[in-house]
């Protein structure tokens, strides 16, 4: 089998770009790539396989097997050798093709007689669009540089797919990004949305995979890697933070900006013929590929620094940049691989949903939605590939599923859910002056979870009693430097002004664990969950804590104040940290400043210790918070982050449950007031469960109070604890059966 030499290549990939630049359709163009390719290889047989559906290969043209065969072989992915190539997304080589693992026999091509195979995915970014096949009859595997040839080959196929140079009537040719397609991820925040996607790092289109002048390409790429590499020295000053992790994390970024074999392997394929974007591109797609088999976590990230450089890389050669020039449409939803806070905020109340590719329940961008009360669905695996600017989409966040280009039946079903949520909506504003009083007369008061300016205005319209929660971390989240107390001091007095005399209770700085502020030194945890967080931090080091209480005495001036310590483990640590408070208003009174008019300090049980606490810490809290999310994870032993885990422990486990009740029973003895706040509290049947197991505070983000409202007013909370109690005593492993049996029996409402 002949190798081939450099001009070889470029004269194949000349001949392709002129073939393509022909006018005709889709099948005749491949018709004509396939035998040029033969030709050009000098192989018996060229073969393109595309994929017909996610799950299935057809071969579309060939040279040398027979016609009959095209469009009628099909093979599912991971089938024979062309299946093995697309799930793999690696090269096949092989000397005896017929004795290969998982070869697989397809009389009507008549292929048996070659027995060399060489089969290479067409792929782009990562996007398999199917496999480049070329066989011949002699014994012998293909050269290295006969693979890297046709790797060059099956990219700018790729690209020209991309393009829709394929398209045709097979349902294998179809145009790219045309079809509807599904997601299904998990939920990282509840709620439906319809819109049109708004990509945050748009697509970069490469219209130019083949370039004649080597040398200027070259020169072109160069100059573009020089830029990089100037960009990503910048941007590390600017992040620089003095943390001996982070910094390694950095340098690693700084080294792969600064690879000499990256500019190497690109330069190579720039010498093949490619263009400087689509030798950028071949890099980064076969980096993608990697990246699906790698498990080890700290590879998959520098991969994905090596992703992220590409497209830094792509930014710069192509000019488009994330103001492409589009417009943003009216409806967005925005489409992410991930995002940060303040990217987030940037776009603020404008988007309808978010659909990210990674994420999770806790992140900060679940956060930032849960203030924006918009969809989040996460782990939409490759929708950033999938999908394009102004595509039709539906963000389902009760199921974590997204439909991307929906059928019109699809769209149908989801307007009309969205339309009874809406009916609902309409139903829980009635009820927005009422109070949430069970049949059996208890009133339970419902206060809602903000963190950030933009929740407030939900205050009014969710009917809520105050702010159960308010997260004090997002402002220091959301910033790339520690706030200062003038600035805090203002944006408390700001809520407090918007909860216009309703109650807020301001939690204390909660960092450390999945809060992790981008500008704080970081230490090097083995378990962070269970770490360095929350208060601990504060009383180790009291200068943030010294600093935001100050601000919260000086933005209540005469007002209420009430504040809560998150993590409170052991009654010292509230003793420390109530301390500090009340040194805080002497040095305050000293200073002449106006004092809160009155003063409550308490702490969030977030740790089964604290249930279990001297009576005399009860009595010198003025109330108790019961922070679920974080309370349920050590209870249970299962990382609220971790999907896999987080979702086999039911909030309605019986054991869970008499938990709380010790707890309502322990504050009950001392008249300590008590509530919950974790996220449970806005599920309307663990919000019914909690309140009959004696809760009388609940706190939830606020398109939670309507529905958690609703359902109280239906139920007697006398017979939901009997039902728990019956449950428990026979032992049953959760509640939820029993609770969900007294539900049934409810009327409407
Ligand atoms: C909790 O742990 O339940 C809680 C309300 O705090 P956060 O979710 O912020 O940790
Ligand atoms: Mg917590």
């Amino acid at each position: 089998m002949p190798d081939r030499s450099e001009s070889d290549s470029r004269k194949l990939l000349r001949r392709l770009r002129d073939t393509l630049a022909e006018p005709g359709e889709g099948q005749e163009r491949l018709d004509r790539i396939v035998r040029l390719i033969a030709e050009s290889m000098g192989t018996e047989v060229c073969s393109v396989y595309l994929f017909r559906d996610p799950a299935t290969l057809e071969l579309c043209a060939t040279r040398g097997l027979r016609s009959e065969a095209v469009h009628r072989t099909r093979l599912r992915l991971g089938e024979g050798l062309v299946g093995r190539v697309a799930r793999t997304r690696r090269p096949v080589n092989t000397g005896d093709a017929p004795g290969e693992r998982g070869f697989r026999y397809m009389p009507e091509t008549g292929e048996e007689i070659y027995s060399s195979f060489l089969g290479v995915p067409i792929q782009r970014l990562g996007e398999c669009r199917g496999v480049l096949v070329v066989q011949s009859k002699s014994a012998r595997e293909f050269s290295d540089d006969a693979v890297y040839g046709v790797e060059v080959v099956a990219m700018v196929l790729a690209e020209m797919a991309e393009l829709g140079a394929f398209a045709g009537e097979s349902e294998a040719l179809r145009r790219p990004h045309q079809n509807p397609v599904t997601f299904r991820g998990a939920t990282g925040q509840e709620g439906a949305a319809e819109g049109r996607v708004w990509l945050h790092e748009p697509r970069v289109v490469v219209t130019n995979p083949v370039a004649d002048d080597p040398q200027a390409e070259i020169l072109r790429l160069r100059e573009a890697v020089a830029r990089l590499r100037v960009s990503v020295d910048d941007l590390l000053k600017a992040v620089d933070t003095g943390d001996k992790e982070q910094a390694e994390v950095l340098e690693a970024y700084r080294m792969f900006a600064r690879s000499r074999g990256w500019l190497r392997r690109m330069e190579e394929n720039i010498a093949l013929g490619l263009s400087a974007e689509a030798a950028v591109e071949k890099e980064q797609s076969e980096a993608r590929a990697r990246l699906e088999h790698i498990p080890d976590a700290y590879l998959r990230d520098r991969l994905h620094d090596l992703d992220d450089l590409s497209n830094r890389l792509l930014r710069i050669l192509t000019g488009q940049g994330r103001d492409t020039g589009a417009a943003m449409p009216d409806d967005p939803v925005l489409v992410a691989r991930t995002i940060g806070p303040a990217e987030l905020l940037d776009y603020g109340r404008k988007l309808r949903g978010v659909v990210l590719e990674e994420g999770s329940v806790g992140s900060h961008a679940a956060i930032i939605t849960r203030a924006l009360a918009i969809p989040l669905v996460i782990h939409a695996n490759r929708i950033t590939t999938e999908a394009l600017n102004g595509d039709p989409i539906l963000v389902d966040g009760d199921q974590g599923v997204v439909h991307l280009r929906p059928e019109e039946s699809v769209a149908a079903a989801f307007r009309d859910k969205m339309a009874m949520q809406a009916e609902a909506q309409k139903r829980y504003a009635s009820l927005r002056s009422l109070p949430a009083q069970a049949r059996c007369g208890t009133v339970v008061s419902l206060h809602m979870n903000a963190g950030l300016m933009a929740d407030l205005p939900s205050l009014e319209g969710s009917g809520a009693d105050g702010v159960g929660l308010f997260r004090t971390e997002l402002q220091f989240l959301i910033r790339s430097q520690v706030p200062k107390r003038g600035e805090l001091a203002a944006l408390y007095a700001r809520v407090m002004d918007a909860a216009r005399g309703r109650r807020v209770v301001f939690r204390t700085l909660d960092i450390g664990s999945d809060k992790v502020l981008p500008y704080m030194k970081r230490p090097d945890e083995p378990n962070p969950a269970m770490g360095w967080r929350a208060i601990r931090v504060g009383l180790d080091k009291p200068g943030v804590l010294r600093m935001q209480l100050q601000a919260l005495i000086r933005a209540a001036a005469g007002r209420p104040l009430a504040v809560m310590f998150p993590f409170v483990a052991v009654p010292a640590e509230f003793e420390a940290a109530r301390a500090a408070l009340l040194r805080e208003i002497d040095r305050e009174a000293d200073l002449g400043h106006v004092l809160p008019a009155r003063l409550e300090i308490g702490a969030m049980l977030e740790t089964p210790s604290l249930a279990f606490a001297p009576r005399g810490f009860f009595e010198m809290a003025d109330f108790v918070s019961i922070g679920g999310n974080d309370l349920k994870q050590f209870f249970f032993a299962a990382d609220r982050e971790n999907e896999r885990v987080r979702r086999r422990y039911d909030t309605l486990d019986t054991g869970f449950l008499g938990f709380v009740a010790h707890v309502v029973d322990r504050c009950a003895q001392t008249g300590t007031p008590l509530s919950f706040c974790g996220e449970d509290a806005g599920r309307p049947v663990e919000a019914v469960a909690l309140a009959a197991m004696g809760l009388r505070m609940l706190s939830m983000r606020p398109a939670s109070v309507g529905p958690v409202k609703h359902l109280i007013r239906r139920v007697d909370l006398s017979a939901v604890r009997a039902a728990i109690e019956t449950a428990q005593a026979a032992g049953e492993a959760s509640a939820r059966s029993a609770v969900n049996r007294v539900l049934a029996g409810l009327s409407p409402g």
